[in-house]
């Protein structure tokens, strides 16, 4: 018998068993991850959706990867090109098969490479603005705003601290509308239905589970993050999920979850457009508009004033006022 290397947890994230063969292996806070990734055992094959934002948090991934499932990743998929769910991909190369849509690739080999090559010529800049933001964290008042503050300081710190180590890695197998791998226990089905959350954003759908696995197309008790985001296709990317045979969600961020996580993410993005609409036919500005009650007890609070701003400019843009 092979020997299965020991995985003794990670204080990256936890692992919880969706269902026989299927882990979330959910982001802790002001760590390596921050956002969520899953191992799917398919019986002759593994596939590992997403692979956080350092190195050392896919190193544990993968660990766990081969405790659970007997073998090490044959297959990473990236839902989208933000940092932390694809910059372990490193870690997973060459023996995996590394997939995301074509736009995603595309992004991922321009925008984010001319990034990373930034930050690695000027990291004083960044730790800047991380010591700045410390300072701000010492006069928050709010005590549930100035955790998250912390953990987002304490993530970005952690991410600097790996990125002389970073060996960007691409996908090497793309997709455009669908592609099916099949497994000798369940296939699952990679779907894009265009860009909401970020210009392209694909989910993994298990219909034998009837389940899915959503990236940042739907978050659990967090606020979903518009920044490089089309808020009324993100809308229309949600009707079409609910037209799939769907009982559990892994989350991109926080804990599995029912599909009501993504009726309430349908619900924030529509209230916060309203929102922004109203401030706008007011002349009011955006800095004086409140978290709404029913979101008040999320995470990503820091993320609101940006979400205001990033609905505000897509509505200038797209003529939506
Ligand atoms: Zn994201």
């Amino acid at each position: 018998m092979r020997e299965i290397m020991a995985f003794a947890g990670s204080r990256h994230f936890h692992l919880n068993e969706v269902t026989e063969g299927i882990y979330a292996a959910v982001a802790v806070p002001g760590t390596g991850s921050l956002g969520n990734a899953a191992i799917v055992d398919l019986g002759d094959a593994t596939l590992v959706v997403d692979t956080f934002t350092t190195i050392q948090a896919a190193e544990d991934l993968q660990a766990a990867t081969e405790y659970l499932t007997g073998r090490k990743a044959s297959y990473v998929i990236n839902t989208h090109w933000h940092s932390d769910h694809t910059c372990g991909n490193q870690v997973f190369a060459p023996e995996a098969q590394i997939i995301s849509t074509t736009t995603t690739r595309e992004i991922m080999d321009t925008f984010v490479r001319n990034r990373i090559t930034q930050q690695l010529a000027n990291p004083e800049a960044i730790y800047k603005a991380i010591d700045e933001l410390d300072e701000q964290i010492q006069r928050e008042t709010n005590k549930k705003l100035r955790q998250e503050m912390q953990w987002d300081n304490a993530s970005d710190r952690e991410y600097m601290k790996m990125l002389p180590d970073l060996v960007y890695t691409l996908p090497n197998l793309t997709f455009d509308q669908h592609m099916t791998i099949h497994g000798s226990k369940r296939s699952v089905e990679l779907i894009t239905f265009g860009g909401g959350h970020t210009q392209s954003d694909a989910l993994v759908y298990i219909p034998k589970d009837r389940m899915a696995i959503m990236g940042d197309l739907v978050l659990s008790k967090h606020q979903p993050v518009l920044m490089y985001a089309n808020p009324q296709q993100w809308l229309d990317i949600l009707d079409k999920v609910e037209q799939l045979d769907i009982k559990i969600i892994v989350p991109g961020h926080g804990e599995v979850c029912s599909l009501n996580a993504l009726h309430q993410v349908r619900a924030y993005i529509t209230d916060l457009l309203k929102i922004v609409t109203d401030a706008v036919q007011r002349n009011q500005s955006l800095d004086e508009i409140p978290v709404p009650s029913a979101y008040q007890d999320w995470f990503f609070t820091t993320y609101f004033k940006s979400n205001l701003q990033s609905i505000y400019e897509w509505i200038e843009k797209s003529g939506k006022s």
